[in-house]
């Protein structure tokens, strides 16, 4: 198994992006975090989930990354449980639709920290862990939204260039040192995320539920379907591979042809 007594913390992986980003992880043999909010019950099944699949305990830590301290305490508890973190996951995020006139300021706050501010937080307490092994691996979840804007959605867009921008400082920042930081940009995946935001665009263009999966989310991706999030996960996996070693700064596009317009 490739990642066997690896470490690994993927945030956002109570669902969706994340908890594939985990399993495909597990499935190589790695131990893994997990974090995100969820019921109880669901949490406990996802956990069995990965342990079956690493042979590995799986540990749940309910931090709420919007909050600075929060993030420090994840990264320190996953070291005080396992002893290091080897790979970064950055996945957890939040979307919110509305004009920007309106957008509501606190939302506005809550998209940087958590799309934004999280992978700092993180990313700045792992690496002295990774240095130490002169081993990493940092991937951020970021979107096509890291390099092309959609209306309505400014906190988001604004949250993703900037984190595909920290990536790139902290590839120079580390290279040659065994760590690699990369991002991973999804176009429309079908996720919770997505299904969540199909209301507000509704409202915001006065569409009905139909007219927006048609004419504004999958009319948007050339390939005309979803990606999947198995398809990331694979990605995220590849990058973990030694052959990966020498991929540091990257933003991987994976969007049906989306920013190839
Ligand atoms: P999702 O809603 O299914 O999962 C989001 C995860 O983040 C959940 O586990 C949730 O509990 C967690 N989370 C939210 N707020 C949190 C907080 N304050 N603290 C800790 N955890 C928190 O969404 P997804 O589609 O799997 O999205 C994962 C990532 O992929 C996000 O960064 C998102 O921006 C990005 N992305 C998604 C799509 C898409 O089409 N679904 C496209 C591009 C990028």
């Amino acid at each position: 198994m490739l990642l066997k007594g690896k470490i690994a913390l993927v945030t956002g992986s109570t669902s969706g992006i994340g908890f594939a980003c985990a399993r495909s992880l597990a499935a190589e043999g790695a131990t893994i975090a997990i974090n995100g909010f969820g019921k109880p019950d669901s949490v406990a099944a996802i956990c069995a989930e990965l342990s079956e699949l690493s042979g590995a305990p799986t540990v749940y830590f309910p931090a709420d990354l919007s909050q600075p301290e929060d993030n420090r305490n994840l990264v320190q508890q996953v070291q005080d449980s396992f002893g290091g973190v080897d790979i970064l996951i950055a996945n957890a995020g939040i979307q919110h639709v509305e004009a920007v006139e309106t957008f509501p300021s606190q939302k506005w706050d809550e998209i940087l920290a958590i799309n934004l501010s999280s992978p700092f937080h993180l990313i700045k307490a792992v690496l002295p862990l990774m240095r130490r092994n002169q081993w990493g691996r940092i991937i951020a979840t970021a979107s096509i939204h890291s390099t092309v804007a959609s209306a309505f959605k400014s906190a988001y867009v604004a949250a993703k260039h900037g984190v595909v921008g920290l990536v790139k400082t902290v590839a120079l920042e580390t290279a040659g040192s065994g760590i690699t930081v990369n991002a991973i940009s999804p176009g429309y995946v079908w996720t919770p995320l997505v299904e969540q935001q199909i209301p507000d665009t509704m409202r915001a263009r006065g569409m009905t539920r139909e007219q927006v999966l048609k004419d504004v989310i999958l009319a948007a991706q050339p390939s005309g379907e979803f990606v999947m999030v198995e398809q990331i996960a694979a990605l995220a996996l590849f990058l973990c591979r030694p052959e990966a070693a020498q991929i540091t700064g990257a933003n991987y596009m994976m969007d049906g042809g989306y920013t190839a317009r």
